[in-house]
């Protein structure tokens, strides 16, 4: 009788086999926006990081793919899973956060609200150009003195007649000053509501943050809302309160649970390679046992990091996952990510510091991923709630 097959030989850029994981719509989707990131992102984005700019014409190459709003049905969206939408985030992010930033504000931050809790003329005129990258969108909820608390923003919209006037500051907006559309939460005297704003009302001002050593290739702005006039029908009709913007950054965080498992992977692999080409003391440095160590401990985070990703969506694909999870998630994989950056970014040596290797650019971009979406802190504070019952926030 035929003994189990012997097991394949190890992989080290697939260690614990978690391509099994992934159905066979899963792998061509995953090859698809790997082959794009690899033809369309890698050759240039050492420029553009350097020059600090996200090149917006790419936008509609992406929106021919399938990826923008792809885990929303109708509208000119591909309806994926949360799954596929994980995957696409993942490629996107082992080539650079701030493709998969963009990414996510259109799909999740921007698109998403718009989708579910819009009118259907807000959907009928947004959605299908959002979907085909013909439209771009932001999300403003963060303001200079409303970071971690957003429920202590200061952008009104009042009440003149039937029109709403917005008056405001929202401050470091993902795609602010390429958005044709700005999803803007303001109080009103009934609570927190969101505004699908165009970004030529009159009144409506961006001015993009410079001097960032962080998401270069990714535009960051200030919204300036000055008596934004706008009519009855833009604001959001199904949601009021918090859980409108909150329910959207938890859309989004899931994608940086997957994407950060890319930017960390990345660096790995950078760093395996580095180590196996690079000779000193007469030998490759990958020879010697204090880098072994490192490319171990870096393995074993960014396969982790991919299992719990991919575990994650399983659980939200089956309508199980809970806002805490997600947390979870966001926690553990950007830090994972951010500590691989780093040993990876020591292992390069001096060639670590430059622009010619991916590994400084992922690492400084993941400061940002660590701080947007709920800080560190804040999603610790988040789990510790979970687990305890007790809210530790104030
Ligand atoms: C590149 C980039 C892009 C961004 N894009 C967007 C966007 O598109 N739309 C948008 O609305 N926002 C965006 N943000 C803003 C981001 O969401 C905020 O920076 C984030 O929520 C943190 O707010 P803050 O920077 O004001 O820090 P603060 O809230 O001031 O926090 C400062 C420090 O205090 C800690 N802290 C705060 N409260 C507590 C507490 N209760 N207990 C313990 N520690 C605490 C924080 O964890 C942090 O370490 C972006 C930020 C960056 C850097």
């Amino acid at each position: 009788m035929a003994g189990p097959a012997s097991p394949p030989a190890d992989d080290p850029l697939d260690f614990l086999a978690l391509d099994g994981l992934l159905d066979e719509d899963e792998l061509l989707l995953r090859d698809t926006v790997r082959r794009f990131v690899t033809d369309r992102v890698l050759p240039d984005i050492a420029e553009w990081f350097e020059a600090g700019v996200f090149p917006v014409e790419m936008a509609k190459d992406i929106g021919a793919l399938g990826l923008l709003g792809m885990h929303l049905e109708g509208y000119g969206c591909a309806g994926s899973s949360a799954s596929a939408y994980g995957l696409a985030c993942m490629e996107m992010e082992a080539g650079d956060s701030g493709f998969r930033s963009f990414m996510s504000v259109q799909g999740s931050l921007a698109m998403f609200p718009i989708w579910k809790y819009g009118s259907e003329e807000q959907k009928q005129e947004w959605l299908p150009r959002m979907a085909a990258g013909e439209a771009i969108g932001c999300f403003g909820l963060t303001e200079p003195d409303s970071g971690s608390d957003p429920a202590s923003m200061r952008t009104r919209a009042r009440r003149d007649g039937s029109d709403w006037v917005l008056d405001g500051t929202k401050m470091w907006i993902t795609n602010g000053g390429i958005a044709d559309v700005a999803m803007v939460w303001a109080v009103t005297d009934d609570g927190v509501r969101g505004f699908v704003v165009p970004t030529d009302s009159p009144g409506f001002e961006a001015n993009d943050i410079g001097r960032k050593l962080s998401l270069r290739a990714s535009v960051t702005s200030e919204l300036v809302l000055s008596g934004v006039r706008l009519p009855e029908a833009a604001v959001l009709p199904g949601v009021a309160g918090m859980k409108g913007p909150l329910s959207c950054l938890n859309e989004a965080r899931f994608g940086i649970v997957f994407g950060s498992a890319g930017a960390g992977r990345a660096c790995y692999e950078a760093a395996l390679s580095y180590a196996k080409d690079r000779h000193q003391f007469d030998k490759p440095i990958a020879g010697h046992q204090l880098i072994q160590r490192k490319l171990v401990e870096m393995l074993v985070s960014v396969q982790r990091s991919a299992l719990l990703a991919i575990h994650l969506g399983r659980l939200k694909d089956a309508g199980q996952i809970t806002p805490a999870q997600v947390s979870f998630g966001k926690f553990d994989n950007v830090r994972q990510a951010l500590d691989v950056a780093r040993e990876a970014r020591n292992v390069l040596g001096a060639n670590g510091i430059t622009l010619e290797y991916p590994v400084v650019r992922h690492m400084n971009n993941l400061e940002s991923v660590f701080t947007y979406e709920g800080t560190n802190e804040i999603h610790t504070l988040a789990l510790g709630q979970a687990i305890t019952g007790e809210s530790a926030f104030r």
